[in-house]
């Protein structure tokens, strides 16, 4: 996936045109939006960054895939923004793996939690598709080896112990420009290439 945050809608064309590409992710909902509005309707628009509840539904109409489901508060609201579009909205649960406080996510026991909840049962305008990470932003290349096999053993068991029966939970999205050779080598079904693609922010 084409990560097109600040990049104006010329650049994100000439990659549509010349590279063919169809799936851009971009991390701010209201921006997401103009894009959506000024380019071609076959565009899958992911979003990536962390989302608050109440910009849920700035994208619930068209976003093909929320990378960045971090709590069961916004994956209610998602279902609920869902419901009133009268469409399914594809998740990811977002997990921390990074050293970094900073970056979002979930733990493996908050997930099962949530997976567990009576309410969860309930949702039916979302589909749960897989798991979403960003490794530590540092040179030591183990480090970052190590935050990406422990997102494939979460995705391996929750895949496992609550999605068994379904072939939606596939998606392990992890590697960025910095660190995808690692994150294929360990797993990763989705890459989210921003810079090496589009060059430096
Ligand atoms: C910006 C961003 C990327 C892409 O980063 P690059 O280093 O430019 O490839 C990937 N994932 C997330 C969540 C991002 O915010």
């Amino acid at each position: 996936m084409a990560v097109s945050k600040t990049q104006p809608v010329e650049r994100i064309m000439d990659v549509y045109q010349q590279a063919g590409q169809r799936i851009f992710g971009e991390n701010r909902p209201q921006e997401m939006l103009e894009k959506q509005a000024a380019l071609p309707a076959d565009i899958e628009w992911h979003l990536i960054g962390h989302l608050q509840t109440n910009k849920v539904k700035t994208i619930a109409p068209f976003v093909a895939l929320v990378h960045s489901v971090d709590s069961f508060r916004l994956l209610q609201e998602i279902d609920k923004q869902a419901l009133q579009n009268n469409r399914v909205i594809n998740c990811l649960l977002q997990f921390h793996i990074a050293q970094e406080e900073t970056k979002f996510g979930l733990s493996e026991q908050e997930a099962i939690e949530i997976l567990q909840s009576l309410e969860f049962a309930t949702l039916q305008n979302i589909r749960l598709c897989g798991v979403m990470g960003m490794a530590s932003n540092t040179e030591d290349t183990e480090q970052v080896r190590k935050e990406f096999r422990a997102l494939k053993t979460i995705f391996e068991h929750l895949k496992a112990n609550y999605f068994l029966d379904s072939p939606h939970f596939h998606e392990i999205s992890m590697g960025m420009s910095g660190d995808w050779r690692i994150a294929l080598e360990e797993g990763s079904t989705m890459l989210r290439i921003g810079s090496l693609i589009f060059g430096e922010r």
